[in-house]
């Protein structure tokens, strides 16, 4: 059912939620350390090591807000590259340092190949506090930022090699079409992956969750950005957005195949994937 949870579909949802984003763009990195106790960078590590993308991936990470998957791929597609880079060193101990020297010069040691990321997100202020970030790392090559709606991206069919969407994708007012942009735009062959909120199965544990989400995360969420309203609709957001299997059967729906999901943390999130063939 499009466009569930506390902003109903119809009655400017999609404007409402851009809101929210808007007010917390500049507060949004310590508000998910603090809301998560840091986990979510565990939870997308894990969707780095899901994807494990191979030299020359073209990423395309929707909804991707202020960068955290897009870094994680540079990070990941560099150390893959290092460590290649390295074997290729230890078969050649004979070699002068000029010569090795040269070759870490012709593999630019640092570089990410001929590997991409286009991060695309529906909120200017969340994509500009992105860019101050990459700028600040030092994050440019292979790197760039599109403002765009998941449900019409504003790029052509057949075109990426994966397609990320990390606590994205309950935020979407039609998920359906949403899934349908992204089969739209993958390559035959390539992989959708989603990251985002599920549900936890043990009633003891989600108890003790539902108590620390509504009556912690709001608290936190006044205190940190001074914005109660925001971090309660975060909340709520996460309890109407639809469980694992009906997720799943969402994603076939769109024409993937090979569906599947992990849950992470008891199902507190749970990574979807699937392929275009
Ligand atoms: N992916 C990032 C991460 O994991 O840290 C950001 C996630 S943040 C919770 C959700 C993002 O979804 C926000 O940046 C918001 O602007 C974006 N968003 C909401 N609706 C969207 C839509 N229809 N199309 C694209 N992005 C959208």
């Amino acid at each position: 059912e499009p466009g569930r949870g506390p902003f109903p579909a119809g009655s400017g949802r999609t404007e409402a939620i851009y809101q929210v984003f808007e007010n917390v763009a500049k507060k949004y990195d310590v508000m998910n350390d603090s809301m998560t106790l840091g986990i979510h960078r565990v939870w997308k590590d894990i969707l780095m090591h899901k994807m494990n993308p191979c030299p020359g991936t073209l990423l395309l990470d929707v909804a991707g807000g202020t960068g955290d998957i897009a870094f994680r791929f540079i990070n990941y597609v560099r150390s893959v590259r290092q460590r290649q880079l390295q074997r290729k060193l230890k078969h050649h101990q004979n070699l002068s340092w000029q010569e090795i020297f040269d070759s870490y010069q012709k593999d630019q040691f640092n570089s990410l190949g001929d590997s991409q990321v286009v991060v695309c997100d529906i909120n200017r202020e969340m994509l500009k506090v992105g860019k101050q970030k990459a700028q600040h790392l030092g994050y440019s090559e292979g790197l760039s930022w599109v403002l765009g709606n998941a449900e019409e991206l504003p790029f052509d069919d057949d075109k990426f090699d994966v397609y990320t969407i990390a606590f994205g994708i309950r935020n979407v007012t039609r998920i359906d079409l949403a899934l349908q942009e992204a089969y739209r735009v993958l390559k035959p062959g390539g992989r959708f992956l989603c990251l985002e909120f599920s549900r936890v199965s043990n009633p003891l544990l989600s108890r003790l969750y539902d108590l620390y989400s509504f009556q912690v995360i709001p608290v936190l969420g006044e205190v940190i950005a001074g914005d109660w309203r925001s971090y309660q609709y975060l909340v709520e957001s996460i309890r109407q957005f639809p469980p694992q299997e009906e997720l799943k059967a969402m994603i076939e729906d769109a024409g993937f195949f090979k569906v599947d999901y992990e849950n992470l943390n008891f199902g507190i999130v749970a990574i979807h994937s699937g392929f275009k063939l």
